[in-house]
């Protein structure tokens, strides 16, 4: 990973030296880029608050806004001018909002490097389309090229970091980089308002002014979606929090009941936890914890309910189940759970021999209420635990 970073930065680096180096100034150039970045220094004040809490929200991942006015210079900039620009628009947001999270410098820099490196690419799909605009009317080169180079500028930002993270994190499944449909819309709407920023740049400067009140409405937008995934789910595995499961487990009751379907309600608690804990380490429990929310996840349909209850407890609500497919679904999960390999960080044997218990309570059989019904499978659960763990009972009432 080492090198794959280090590599990134030094080809980045000996490009934009030579390019700055051999590059003529012109003074249009400057004025241009000096409108950029008085842009992104209003904006970034505007939402300083805003911005803040995003980044404590989502720390280091979190998408940013700056692609606005990256690629508008990789679009209306020569390269060397707009390396430039992406130097001073991402030292400015990162001194005015990244420090809270002391984000180390060699990740700094390589983010840095990631960016203008998307905007090399960016300008290097700009000039295929002038050079091969054919037959094509000067309307529709301006939006295919500008489209293209949305495409580049994505392609090596989002490529290159997925890389970074894939030879860091080594996840056994592709999707695990990122399923997080969010933060990649986000990414498109900033470019397109990046696109529209170098259009009134090409013709209007002035016209560029309007493109702030809209992304301060964007940026807002997105801390509204994520203090409302703060609030529901549980930080340490994704899953739904308590509050949030009870609620929306009572929604699925009540839809159960006038529909007159049936439903399950499992508890799964791992065994011997504490011992996991003792042996290992409680980043390595917590490792633990995600993987089998992980395999909750898969073993359930995106509809059900999930949630961890608390502790090493998770809970689910299964729709339209009965009781036979529900004892299924638990010895799948059970299954699961036991093949588990967890990777520990300090190239260690992984965790294995891991198990749970799994209680499963049947509306309308054993209870109408969430109550009732989690009562009844933890109990249940409880049943499981004293006939030796690592097993799946059904409540008895
Ligand atoms: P049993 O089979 O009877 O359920 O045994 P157990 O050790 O799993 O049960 P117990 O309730 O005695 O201990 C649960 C342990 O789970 C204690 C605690 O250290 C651990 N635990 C609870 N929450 C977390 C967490 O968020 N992270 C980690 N790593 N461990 C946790
Ligand atoms: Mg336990
Ligand atoms: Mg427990």
């Amino acid at each position: 990973m080492q090198a794959f970073v280090l590599s990134v930065d030094v080809l980045v680096l000996t490009t934009m030296v030579t390019l700055v180096a051999t590059t003529q100034p012109r003074w249009f150039d400057y004025s241009r880029l000096a409108l950029l970045l008085g842009l992104c220094v209003v904006f970034e004040e505007i939402s300083t608050r805003v911005s803040r809490l995003r980044v404590r929200l989502a720390g280091y991942g979190h998408v940013d806004m700056t692609s606005v006015w990256t690629f508008a210079g990789a679009v209306v900039l020569p390269p060397a001018e707009a390396a430039l620009l992406c130097v001073a628009v991402l030292g400015y947001s990162w001194a005015r909002r990244d420090r809270d999270i002391g984000m180390r410098a060699y990740r700094q820099v390589f983010g840095a490097a990631v960016v203008i490196g998307s905007c090399f690419a960016a300008r290097a799909a700009l000039m295929l389309w002038n050079a091969h605009g054919g037959v094509l009317s000067p309307a529709l080169i301006m939006l295919a090229s500008v489209a293209t180079a949305m495409l580049a500028y994505a392609v090596v930002n989002t490529g290159v970091l997925f890389a970074a993270i894939y030879l860091a994190v080594r996840p056994q499944r592709l999707r695990e980089l990122s399923d997080n449909w969010q933060d990649l819309s986000l990414e498109a709407a900033t470019l397109c308002l990046g696109g529209l920023t170098a259009a009134a740049l090409l013709s209007e400067p002035l016209l560029t002014i309007l493109v702030v009140p809209p992304m301060f409405v964007l940026q807002r937008s997105v801390l509204t979606k994520q203090l409302e995934i703060a609030a529901t789910t549980d930080g340490k595995t994704g899953l739904l929090n308590a509050a949030t499961w009870q609620h929306l487990a009572q929604r699925e009751l009540a839809r159960a009941e006038r529909e007159h379907q049936s439903a399950a309600v499992l508890i799964i608690d791992m065994d011997n936890f504490k011992r996991v804990n003792d042996t290992y380490g409680h980043i390595a429990g917590d490792a633990v914890l995600r993987a089998v929310a992980g395999c909750l996840a898969e073993e359930m349909r995106r509809y059900d309910a999930i949630g961890r209850f608390g502790g090493e407890e998770f809970v689910a609500v299964l729709s339209d189940v009965d009781q036979a497919a529900a004892v299924a679904i638990s010895e799948r999960i059970r299954e699961r759970i036991g093949a588990l390999e967890v990777p520990r960080h300090d190239g260690e044997p992984p965790i294995t021999e891991l198990s749970g218990s799994i209680g499963i309570a049947c509306y309308p059989a054993h209870g109408s209420t969430v109550e009732d019904l989690l009562h009844a499978a933890d109990s249940a659960m409880y049943a499981a635990k004293h006939c030796g763990r690592n097993r799946v009972e059904v409540s008895a009432r």
